[in-house]
């Protein structure tokens, strides 16, 4: 162990980087963990149950809080990007902005003070289908557990009540972007995805249809502490989602939309039809699908889902879907491709399995890293001290990722210690 190390930088906070920051820092490493969101966690902690044991993500995400809170090698900067990094492995320099919460953390935000606000925003945590006020906690077990004020969605009178209201110091309106710069060694990027806008697939009625949903839009219907309490029911008029479709491949393997296999959704539809069933005895669903990729050893996942006589699988993809006036239900035409036969059914409500598109596809970060034609940052980068993990690289599940980001941490470890 070289203990003249310089630290080691992790940029994205979702499960990849709490990973590789923890088992780097568990071994004697310092970490700066740096993070764009209000809080850790990505895109994990917002699902209900994560297969393959169908756990809540909040027991795993739980122990890994308590590893970095009690390691003090880990800086954790939340509402940062790194904005450059310059230097050579073993002796970089990045430099940090940090957005403003406007709550210092240094004094417990009033509930009562919340109560007064009427300013909203949309609930990104709840993939936007419920709303928080302007002065919000990101979500139960959010880490760092401070508030964070959406300075945009405040309206000026609740500025007012907040200016006369906060004698206790908690906010502060006038914070503004701070810049740091830190001395690394090694950096690790773990910065994720997003869901494929669903908006562009213009054939399937999302944005168009409220009860077309996306499967990242599913995992917080049935969360319990998700906008309907856990209840899967029909954005529209709040009725029982009874009879649901699922949507394979919407967006992916199209050459239109993302040309490749996003890996997990298959095995997320498959999750998601046992939340339908176990919620709902005679609840009923269909995946119309391309393939079904189940995951390695996963097998077995499907194959109850086979077993399950409430629960079809047709292969064919669907060509359109359009609603039934009045009804709200959903109209989905498919060809079965196994019968030859053309599909018209009715359904209560639609979850598109909408693909994982890599944060990076738009906008590259400022390290010099090279990227595959979707954005996916490719291999373990050609920059000698920079290395990445998660689904930066590629679409995978959690237990791919924790494998990737321990490696990424191993290699960043080695990289400190060479010429030694
Ligand atoms: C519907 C659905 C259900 C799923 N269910 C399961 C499941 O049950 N089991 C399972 O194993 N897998 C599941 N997955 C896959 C799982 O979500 C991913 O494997 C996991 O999110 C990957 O973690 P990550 O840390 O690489 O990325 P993310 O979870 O996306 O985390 C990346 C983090 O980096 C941050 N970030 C991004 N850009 C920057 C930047 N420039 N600077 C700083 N920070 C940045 C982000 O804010 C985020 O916090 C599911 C996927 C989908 C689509």
């Amino acid at each position: 162990m070289n203990a003249e190390a310089r630290p080691i930088l992790v940029i994205g906070g979702g499960i990849a980087g709490i990973t590789a920051a923890v088992e780097a820092a568990e071994v004697g490493y310092r970490v700066i963990l740096v993070e764009k969101e209000p809080s850790l966690g990505g895109r994990v902690i917002r699902t209900h149950q994560y297969f393959p044991k169908m756990c809540p993500p909040t027991c795993g995400f739980e122990i890994n809080i308590a590893r970095i809170r009690r390691n003090p090698r880990i800086e954790v900067h939340t509402l940062a990007t790194v904005e450059e990094l310059s230097g050579t492995v073993g002796q970089f320099t990045a430099r940090i902005r940090k957005r403003p919460r406007y709550v210092t953390g240094e004094h417990p935000v009033d509930d009562s003070l919340i109560e007064q606000l009427t300013s909203e925003r949309a609930n990104d945590f709840n993939a936007g289908m419920d709303k928080t006020k302007a002065l919000y906690l990101p979500h139960d077990m959010a880490y760092p557990p401070v508030h964070v004020l959406d300075r945009e969605a405040l309206s000026e009178t609740d500025a007012e009540i907040i200016a006369g209201a906060d004698p206790a110091g908690a906010i502060d309106l006038d914070m503004t972007d701070e810049e740091i710069e830190v001395e690394v060694g090694a950096v690790i990027v773990a910065t994720g995805w997003r869901p494929y806008d669903a908006t562009r697939l213009d054939n399937l009625g999302f944005g168009q249809y409220p009860n077309v949903i996306t499967n990242v839009m599913m995992e917080r219907l049935a969360a319990r502490r998700g906008p309907t309490g856990g209840e899967i029911i029909r954005p529209s008029d709040g009725k029982n989602a009874q009879n649901v479709a699922f949507v394979q491949c919407a967006g992916s393997r199209d050459e239109n939309h993302l040309p490749y296999c996003s890996a997990v959704c298959c095995m997320a539809s498959l999750k998601q039809t046992r939340y339908l069933r176990q919620k709902n005895e005679d609840s009923r669903v269909t995946i119309f699908y391309i393939d079904i990729r189940t995951i390695g050893s996963q097998e077995k996942f499907y194959q109850e889902m086979l077993d399950d006589a409430n629960v079809s699988f047709v292969k064919g993809k669907v060509a359109a879907i359009a609603e039934e006036p009045g009804t709200g239900d959903l109209l989905l035409d498919v060809e079965d491709t196994l019968s030859g036969e053309n599909l018209h059914e009715q359904f209560d409500m639609v979850v598109l399995a909408t693909g994982m598109v890599p944060n990076t596809a738009d906008v590259e970060l400022p390290l010099g890293l090279t990227y595959d034609p979707y954005g996916f940052i490719d291999g373990s980068t050609e920059v000698e001290g920079v290395y990445a993990a998660g689904c930066a690289t590629r679409p995978c599940d959690v237990s791919r990722v924790t494998k990737a980001a321990t490696a990424a941490a191993l290699k960043a470890i080695q990289c400190l210690n060479r010429g030694e």
